[in-house]
């Protein structure tokens, strides 16, 4: 079987991962520390504790499993925290990035699967965000991942590197078969908070702001489920397989739904009251945040099957409701 190294493969995004390429005949083999990922979420292929940064540890396990190729999802991930301790995202991910990147280059590994996001763009005015929008980032967190962007670029030309780059929108969903799910500690997105709300497991949901530009005055977002991203992943794994070389794809849906839309349809799939107050703006925020490019379904065949919004809320709530959820 062909090993694959995931890092963050005891994350959300990650173990999701894994779990589709198993299902594709791959062996993920996770690299995680452990300190936001879970132990338990890694059920589909080997694991290695071990730190991006520690070149040694990475070495090591370049050389144990000979992996074909890198899937990059380890990171800080949070727009909040960002704003606040920005030298925690350019260590924690572009200083990171770099270590791994070059432990990768080192073992001969080339092929290079990158977790970005759609928070590298920034705020446009009435711009469709395909992949050629100038990237703009309002934040660290979209700051650093344009950075380790631009690493892959330099690396491709020095070391042939070759790299599929997903600019993420907002992921959310969990396995219909709720073998994994959404679970952080603590928790900062939309979805699970809200469903947490709605659980009683925590108090109302706070809305960040209802004075944005939008026809209700609430952010829009992008939603894709995560089956959906992580399926898109191991066609961008054959695309580098099959030598077509380092590409850029969104993965969003195209259609924008603001946060009282989520909650609306979660009141509805739940037949729960959501419970929320408004508050003021989170720092950081991008207005709206939709794909306006269809790259991946033309070039990669990609075809989100599980992104309505209902079906996304049904499965992260299914999740939230299994035994696996309150670790
Ligand atoms: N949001 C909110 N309350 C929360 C968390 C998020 O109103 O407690 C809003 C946030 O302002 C954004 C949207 O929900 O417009 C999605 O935020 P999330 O943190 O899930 O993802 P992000 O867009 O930051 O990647």
């Amino acid at each position: 079987m062909t090993n694959i190294l995931v890092t963050g493969g005891a994350g959300y995004i990650g173990s999701h991962a894994c779990k589709a390429l198993k299902a594709a005949g791959y062996n993920p083999v996770t690299y995680d520390n452990l300190i936001t990922g879970w132990r338990d979420a890694v059920r589909f292929g080997p694991f290695e504790q071990g730190d991006l940064g520690d070149r040694a540890r990475l070495d090591e396990v370049f050389a144990q499993y000979r992996p074909a190729a890198v899937m990059h999802f380890a990171a800080l991930s949070q727009v909040g925290e960002a704003m606040a301790q920005p030298g925690r995202y350019w260590r924690g991910n572009v200083c990171e990035s770099l270590t791994l990147i070059e432990a990768a280059v080192a073992a001969d590994c080339l092929d290079f699967v990158f977790s970005s996001t759609c928070a590298t763009y920034g705020e446009h005015d009435n711009v469709v965000l395909d992949e050629n929008t100038p990237q703009l980032p309002l934040n660290a967190y979209g700051a650093s991942k344009r950075a380790i962007e631009d690493m892959l670029r330099d690396f491709e030309a020095a070391h042939g590197l070759r790299h599929v780059i997903f600019r993420y929108f907002n992921v959310a969903g969990a396995d219909p078969e709720a073998e994994v799910g959404e679970f952080h500690r603590p928790e900062t997105h939309l979805v699970p908070l809200m469903l947490d709300a709605i659980d009683g497991k925590r108090d109302a949901l706070t809305v960040f702001g209802t004075d944005y530009d939008t026809p209700d005055g609430t952010c829009i977002r992008d939603y894709v489920h995560v089956c959906d991203l992580v399926d898109a992943h191991v066609l961008g794994l054959k695309w580098l397989e099959q030598g077509k070389g380092s590409r850029v794809f969104n993965l969003g849906t195209g259609s924008g739904f603001s946060v009282r839309e989520v909650i609306d349809h979660s009141r509805a799939v739940t037949n729960r009251e959501v419970p929320f107050v408004t508050g003021p703006r989170r720092a950081g925020d991008c207005t709206k945040l939709v794909s306006g490019s269809s790259r991946a379904e033309t070039e990669l065949g990609w075809k989100p099957v599980r992104s309505d919004l209902k079906q996304m809320i049904a499965d992260a709530w299914r999740w939230h409701r299994s035994g696996h959820y309150d670790r």
